[in-house]
């Protein structure tokens, strides 16, 4: 996010990242024909076989395939206020990290008389058609019935949508021909953002048609509409010299945009550029979390290198926990939390609450990005190209990989081994895994810090934070790995849905973060445990990256707020121990499992990452919090006792943007039944190790690897809870031939 000199604490969420309320407006429509007409654009780039727009192509067709769905036949109870319904709406898609978003009545002259298809959307069904998937999530494959029949149904018109929503996606800085990491990205500015425009507008209209709304998404590659004329007419644009110009961005953005029968407020056209206001508090950045200083976080910085200072971290030759290699108890895919309590291995509620996927289905906002985060397990694996030529060099793949993954929007990349102890032993279905890559580049996806203050942790936004993430990574780790198998090497993303790999290792590996006292969550020093991850594994040759050291295992040692605020007591307020052949916090996996998916206040939970210290606003009022917390070891304590008393980690109303809504029996999304979980700190409570009761299950408790029932035996896992040994018990044990 670069410098910033002011909080945003109290600017609503809906408002955005940007002051367009600051902006002169105009209560006269433009003269819409004036506005230069969009053009398609092709994910085609045949004369640059090694250029990213090649790997963005399938996710952009796919996309295009689902940007219209079926309507929910029961109608949601939704606001009806036009204001909050178009302040809601904007808010979803600056969640989903839009730069700019504006709202206008549906010009009939924006209509095209020859809407444009994606040509890629055909050999795209051809494709899928046989396509089978290995994922033990629940519901998927209804997700994927519905996908391979609502791909071949014709579109109608859209005469009877009345409103648009513009998304406007900004670009970075064009790379340079000569800066390390450039060559699969140059030139694709507009593809890049044209797909992440893409990925928020089918998002949006899934979620319009779950609330029982007719609504389609358009791109920059299948459209029924101007797109540049609805920037115009929703004040997002203005036409200067001849050509679409944004506020604070210029010429340089791309556009999507939903058209829909969803009655909202709408925004007026802007006035022209040379009548707006010249503002000081956007050049230092007053009331908004961009300004003129930070706008561009490649301003400065390469891409290779991400928009974070991660140059500037410890780097050690070894994580900062002990892992044993030779021993890591490699267990099946199986024993995946989600997949047990479906199969009904932590008992009947438990089932009935993962059953088709309930827990994700039962927020819309979650339900309308996973339809799309299921059609993306399609792509996540396939044959490769073969060129006639491979690139060969690690360090120079390498930083392709990483510029390219930085200029895409992941939040932080590492690259390491892919050990064989990282593999699961069994697939989905059963089979043995044989690793086939040796090398794996991990990524993070950052939650978002805004809508995480405005949350509890475990109420009705929680599952759709996940969700965001998770389908980030899909999209953006999808087409690393389609460039990488289409240079010549085999390359698989493993995600929330379909992964074959135990992700936490890898990112200690690659120097992402260090083991937390939440148990399997690594911590990531600049956007703390906030984050969720997903791995591309590959034979490609890669340089490695090193583990890092910033002093966490310390500072948890004097802290323990993630384990006094967790609703199900599910983290440890001991000391680490030995699980598998790692040294880690080891956490209840099946009491956070069970809160999670059987709350009733909320849908989900990641309260441990919202309350923890470490989650920052990334201001500059908080360096000081990091250099302390990385290089003062003994002030550990302080700084914890600190954060509870400056009420760090509370909920933020200001922040709070989404419709709690609960999916109810007859089908639609409805006022939820149960109170809804908002809760405050509880700087009072004295959690004490002696007093926790907490179960594990290492490998020799693991499930068999098929896809039946296989109960949990909740005693002998508290005893194995008991059993556990100290990092420095088990090496001794291990001198002495005793393990
Ligand atoms: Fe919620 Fe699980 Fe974290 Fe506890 S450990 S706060 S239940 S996500
Ligand atoms: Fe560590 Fe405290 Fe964060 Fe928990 S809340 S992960 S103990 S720093």
């Amino acid at each position: 996010m670069g410098i910033r000199f002011f909080s945003t604490k109290d600017r609503p969420f809906h408002m955005g990242p940007y002051p367009l309320e600051r902006l002169k407006r105009t209560s006269s429509m433009p003269d819409l024909n004036q506005v230069p007409a969009s053009k398609q654009l092709d994910f085609h780039d045949l004369d640059t076989p090694h250029s990213l727009v090649n790997a963005m192509g399938e996710y952009q067709a796919m996309m295009d395939a689902i940007r219209d769905g079926a309507v929910n036949p029961t109608p949601a109870t939704a606001p009806s206020d036009p204001q909050e319904r178009s302040n809601h709406m904007k808010a979803f898609g600056y969640f989903q990290d839009t730069s700019m978003i504006g709202v206008c009545t549906l010009p009939r002259s924006a209509l095209l008389v020859e809407p444009t298809r994606n040509s890629d959307i055909d050999r795209l069904a051809n494709d899928i058609r046989t396509k089978q998937t290995k994922t033990l999530t629940s519901g998927i494959d209804q997700i994927m019935a519905a996908l391979k029949e609502s791909i071949e149904a014709p579109l109608e018109a859209i005469d009877h949508h009345t409103h648009a929503i513009v998304l406007l996606v900004e670009h970075h800085r064009d790379p340079k021909a000569h800066e390390p990491g450039s060559e699969w990205i140059m030139g694709t500015q507009d593809h890049r953002a044209a797909l992440r425009g893409t990925e928020t507008a089918v998002i949006l209209a899934e979620y319009l048609h779950l609330l029982g709304f007719s609504a389609r998404a358009h791109t920059s590659s299948s459209s029924d509409v101007d797109m540049n004329q609805l920037a115009v007419a929703a004040g997002l644009a203005s036409v200067e010299k001849g050509r679409l110009f944004a506020p604070y961005i210029g010429e340089g953005f791309g556009l999507a945009v939903v058209t829909t029968n969803f009655e909202m407020a709408v925004d007026e056209p802007l006035a022209p550029w040379i009548d707006q206001p010249n503002s000081p508090a956007w050049w230092v950045g007053k009331g908004t979390s961009k300004s003129a200083l930070n706008r561009d976080p490649y301003a400065k910085r390469r891409y290779v290198d991400g928009a974070h200072p991660f140059e500037k971290l410890k780097r050690v030759d070894t994580p900062t926990t002990y892992i044993d290699e030779e021993r890591v108890a490699r267990v099946p895919k199986r024993t995946d939390m989600f997949a047990r309590a479906q199969f009904g291995d932590l008992g009947k509620k438990q089932q009935e609450a993962a059953s088709g996927g309930w827990y994700a289905r039962k927020s819309a906002h979650s339900f309308s990005q996973r339809r799309v985060l299921g059609a993306f397990v399609l792509l996540q694996d396939g044959e490769s190209a073969a060129p006639a030529q491979r690139p060969t060099e690690a360090e120079r793949n390498a930083e392709n990989v990483k510029a390219a993954s930085y200029f895409l929007g992941v939040d932080a990349v590492g690259i390491s081994r892919c050990p064989d102890w990282t593999w699961y032993s069994h697939d989905a279905t059963g089979t043995p895994i044989d690793p086939p890559h040796n090398n794996a580049i991990s990524m993070i996806i950052d939650q978002g810090y805004e809508t995480m203050e405005g949350a509890s942790g475990d109420d009705w936004i929680a599952v759709a934070q996940s969700m965001r993430a998770y389908l980030r990574f899909s999209l953006l780790g999808g087409i690393i790995a389609k460039q990488i198998r289409n240079l010549g090497y085999k390359a698989k993303a493993h995600s929330v849905m379909d992964g074959e790999v135990l992700q936490p290792p890898l990112l200690l590996l690659s120097g992402l973060g260090e083991v937390s006292r939440i148990g399997e969550v690594i911590l990531n020093p600049l956007l703390g445990p906030r984050l969720k991850s997903g791995a591309v594994t590959t034979d490609m040759p890669l340089a490695h990256d090193k583990p890092i050291d910033f002093g966490l295992q310390n500072f948890c040692e004097s802290c323990n707020k993630c384990a006094r605020e967790c609703p199900s007591g599910a983290i440890t307020a001991g000391p680490k121990r030995m699980f598998n052949g790692y040294e880690i916090w080891k956490s209840d996996s099946v009491k956070c499992t069970t809160y999670r998916i059987t709350t009733e206040g909320g849908a989900m939970c990641g309260r441990c990452m919202k309350t923890c210290p470490w989650n920052l606003e990334g201001i500059f009022k908080e360096k000081p919090f990091r250099w302390a917390a990385m290089n003062m070891p003994k002030a550990a304590p302080i700084l914890a006792k600190l954060d509870d008393t400056l009420g760090n980690g509370g909920v933020n109303d200001a922040k709070k943007w989404w419709w709690d809504l609960e999916l109810k029996e007859d089908g639609g999304y409805k006022e939820p039944a149960a109170p809804i979980n908002r809760r405050d700190l509880d700087p009072d409570l004295d959690l004490k190790f002696e007093d926790q009761t907490l179960a594990v299950y290492p490998a020799n408790l693991a499930p068999w690897p098929y896809p039946y029932p296989f109960p949990m035996d909740r005693e002998a896992g508290i005893q194995a809870y008991r059993d556990m040994i100290s990092a420095d018990e088990y090496k001794a044990r291990l001198a002495r031939g005793e393990t």
